[in-house]
């Protein structure tokens, strides 16, 4: 069913069983592509988003005039009745409102049709909030900088990762940056992943000042990539891989191997148009292993905060 969709034109107003109301608007000038082409990428790609997306609370970036129109994060379900979406118990988090979590194509596509373009998700699982199950790394570059030096900087976190002995897995953003992400076994709390991603940032930092800043803000990010460590908290969510970015010429966060770093071309190589050529020519997926479950030991503490 998945491939009848694929490259399709909707014309039936239905994908993957949901109707799509209005689907020949266009949501992205530049693109040209419409809620209803959005509609069946995101059907298309189902199986490779779900394993990233399933099982923890989503953020929905809804933005239902399109690219550059207004945009909205949910993070509840609120009044929105979104087709098959799970609503979670409110016990988990009894001070707000019930999260949700999108698990299946029928709630992926309904999203959609409820005017989401972007997914974006936690970094722990639904059932274990409170212990979280990645670190994600996100390299912040200043705009004004060539895309190299982004190569560069991802580089050089990954030969200290690397050095340390930890795994970890990257991904375009479809913005302007890299995802670094690094799958933990779910046993600590987010006080201390947060405090051990801050302590990788501010040692990059450290070592290398006139590369990285370690400080949130544009003026601390002159010539600079910040490594915004500010992911790892409890709330705090991260666009899924393969989601899309409701940003002109739709492009995609995209999973990549090590192999592929040094001829990446930019954050946004792969969009809507090109992610299915990509993924049928892959060998493998450029993500195998990542379910490694690592914990944090105490020499990595030491090293990052040895005095340089
Ligand atoms: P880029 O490469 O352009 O930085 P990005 O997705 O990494 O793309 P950031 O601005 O660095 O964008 O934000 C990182 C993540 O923080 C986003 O993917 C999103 O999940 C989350 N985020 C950012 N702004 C908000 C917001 N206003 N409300 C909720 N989550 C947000
Ligand atoms: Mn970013
Ligand atoms: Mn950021």
């Amino acid at each position: 069913r998945v491939e009848q969709v694929m490259g399709r034109k909707l014309v039936s107003g239905k994908v993957a069983g949901v109707r799509i109301s209005n689907p020949q608007r266009v949501i992205d000038q530049q693109s040209g592509y419409t809620k209803g082409d959005v509609a069946s990428f995101y059907a298309s790609i189902c199986e490779w988003i779900m394993p990233h997306l399933s099982g923890r609370p989503v953020s929905l970036l809804r933005a239902p005039d399109g690219v550059g129109g207004q945009q909205f994060f949910q993070k509840h379900a609120e009044r929105l009745a979104i087709p098959h979406i799970r609503i979670l118990d409110r016990k988990l988090d009894p001070e707000h409102e019930p999260y949700m979590e999108v698990n299946n194509i029928r709630a992926l596509v309904g999203a959609v049709q409820m005017g989401t373009m972007e997914f974006h998700g936690w970094g722990a699982n639904s059932r274990n909030l409170d212990q979280p199950d990645r670190i994600t790394l996100d390299l912040d570059p200043d705009p004004n900088l060539p895309w190299k030096s982004m190569i560069e900087a991802t580089e050089l976190v990954l030969a200290v990762l690397d050095e340390l002995g930890m795994q970890s897995w990257l991904k375009t953003s479809g913005g302007r940056g890299i995802h670094i992400v690094i799958p933990l076994a779910r046993y600590a709390n987010w006080e201390t992943i947060k405090e051990f991603s801050r302590a990788i940032s501010a040692f990059m930092a450290r070592q290398l000042p006139d590369r990285f800043t370690s400080k949130m803000g544009p003026k601390n990010r002159i010539g600079k990539i910040f490594i915004d460590y500010l992911r790892n908290q409890h709330g705090a969510s991260t666009v899924v891989a393969y989601s899309v970015r409701a940003r002109p010429g739709l492009p995609v966060s995209v999973p990549i191997a090590r192999e592929e770093l040094a001829e990446l071309r930019g954050a946004g190589q792969w969009h809507v148009g090109n992610l299915e050529e990509r993924l049928q020519g892959l060998q493998e997926d450029p993500w195998a292993g990542f379910h490694h479950r690592q914990r944090i030991r105490k020499e990595w503490w030491e090293q990052l905060e040895a005095k340089a």
